[in-house]
């Protein structure tokens, strides 16, 4: 994360508060949030996460996959075009350089004379992300190119994805739902039509029930599941708060 390296927002909330602190990216803890919402049973699940821009979260038995370094599910840096616009990670090719928010903002104001809608939107100021959505719900057929590209290429890592680990629940979530249903039309049609029937038959392709509240459902998740286990009790529960063991709790993992 240019401009924030070097610095721990764990130790500084920890110093701040003398609370204990976990951390994690939004998309994770939005697929945490997502995973404990769901009805019974429990499947796991992948989250796909399409705003500005593009990442995934997975939830196994209600654990997420983290990774060595937390950078489990960083999928819009994976290379899927020779597209030689570049990513902000530095690379090109990245599957954020035609599905991310930011790159689609970019290409949309590039090509804004072939569109009047974008034309006339671009004469009160730069685009936004809801301008686009409002673009794709009126149909302009610049944005539809550039959103049903996106899709295609989100699809195919999805299914991929989806082939390796057999999920219950695939969950589209993040600002491109508001761009209307074809996006998700295409991503679960992808997925079906490529995977293995054994992984497919029973898949659930369907939007996120969330909307940012989610987030903030698994992110206290991710605190109440750390805070709540033996070990953890084992050192807090005595003094009857979890205040001031701040350092020592968030040593122990899970
Ligand atoms: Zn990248």
């Amino acid at each position: 994360m240019p401009g924030w390296d070097g610095f721990s927002p764990r130790a500084w909330l920890r110093e701040r508060y003398d609370a204990p602190v976990w951390a994690d990216n939004h998309v994770h803890v939005m697929a945490l949030g997502e995973w404990h919402e769901q009805p019974q049973p429990r499947r796991d699940l992948l989250f796909i996460e399409v705003g500005v821009d593009v990442g995934a979260g997975l939830v196994v038995d209600g654990h997420v996959l983290r990774g060595e370094r937390g950078g489990a599910g960083a999928i819009g840096h994976i290379r899927v075009s020779a597209d030689e616009t570049r990513c902000r990670c530095g690379k090109t090719g990245c599957l954020e350089v035609t599905a991310g928010g930011w790159a689609i903002l970019l290409k949309a104001a590039e090509r804004a004379a072939e569109s009047p809608t974008l034309s006339r939107m671009l004469r009160t100021g730069p685009l936004t992300l809801e301008d686009i959505g409002v673009a794709a719900r009126e149909g302009d057929p610049v944005v539809e190119e550039l959103l049903q590209r996106a899709a295609d290429d989100v699809s195919a890592v999805a299914s991929s994805l989806v082939t390796f680990i057999n999920p219950g629940e695939v969950v589209l979530g993040g600002g491109v739902l508001n761009a209307g249903p074809r996006f998700l039309k295409t991503m679960d049609a992808a997925i079906k039509a490529n995977g293995p029937e054994l992984v497919t038959e029973r898949l659930v392709v369907r939007p996120s029930s969330l909307s940012d509240g989610y987030g903030i459902i698994g992110a206290a998740r991710l605190a109440l599941d750390s805070i709540l286990t033996p070990p953890s009790l084992a050192r807090w529960l005595p003094s009857r708060t979890p205040l001031a063991h701040g350092a020592e709790l968030q040593r122990i993992v899970r």
